[in-house]
């Protein structure tokens, strides 16, 4: 296959305007295109492979919400902004505290915003690490099984209740 030099600067020309440019059609692209096309923006999406998806196209489907979203609350895990940033804190190495907080404060409104663009997530408990490649992990008890006294919001419970209840229903393929 003969691959062509780069061109010189000079010789660019460009026949296409937009408001917005996003570079890169993966999740955080498509969010940002999404986004800027409701705001009424003329938006211009450029990808460098054949097609879109990126690493997202790879991932597990394991969607990081927590602070209260619909499916935390409907298996009946209490948690709250604070909650989350004070798990995500403690098991981050060299956290960053004011990313965290951004996006801990904000988990619960993207995850109605996924939920917005028709991503489905089910309301079930999995009890578990990964529903695909189950593995011989601690119990973690539902609701209806924990012991009296423990902490609703304790950091092994709430991350359970994060990564397994907030699971996409289908990974994103
Ligand atoms: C196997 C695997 C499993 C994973 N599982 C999970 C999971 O379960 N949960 C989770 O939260 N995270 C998971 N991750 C991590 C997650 O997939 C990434 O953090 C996330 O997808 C990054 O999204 P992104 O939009 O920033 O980048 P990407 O999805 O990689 O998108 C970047 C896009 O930009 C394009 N691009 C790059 N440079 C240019 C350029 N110069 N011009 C034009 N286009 C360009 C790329 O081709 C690509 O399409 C997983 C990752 C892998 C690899």
């Amino acid at each position: 296959m003969e691959i062509s030099p780069p061109l010189s600067r000079r010789d660019v020309t460009f026949d296409s305007v937009a408001d917005v440019i996003v570079v890169g059609m993966g999740a955080a692209g498509a969010c940002a295109a999404i986004e800027a096309k409701e705001a009424g923006a003329d938006v211009l999406v450029i990808e460098r492979t054949s097609g879109g998806g990126g690493s997202s196209a790879m991932a597990g489907g394991y969607v990081y919400f927590g602070g209260g979203t619909r499916v935390q609350k409907a298996n009946g895990f209490e948690d709250s902004p604070q909650e989350m940033f004070k798990y995500i804190m403690a098991v981050t190495p060299e956290p960053n505290a004011e990313k965290i907080r951004l996006y801990c404060d904000h988990s619960v409104a993207h995850f109605d915003w996924m939920e917005r663009q028709g991503v489905p997530f089910n309301d079930r408990f999995f009890p578990g690490k990964d529903p695909e490649h189950p593995e011989p992990t601690r119990p973690c008890p539902g609701p209806a099984t924990r012991r009296p006294g423990r902490s609703r919001t304790s950091p092994s419970l709430s991350r359970a209740a994060t990564r397994s209840a907030s699971t996409a229903r289908r990974p994103m393929r």
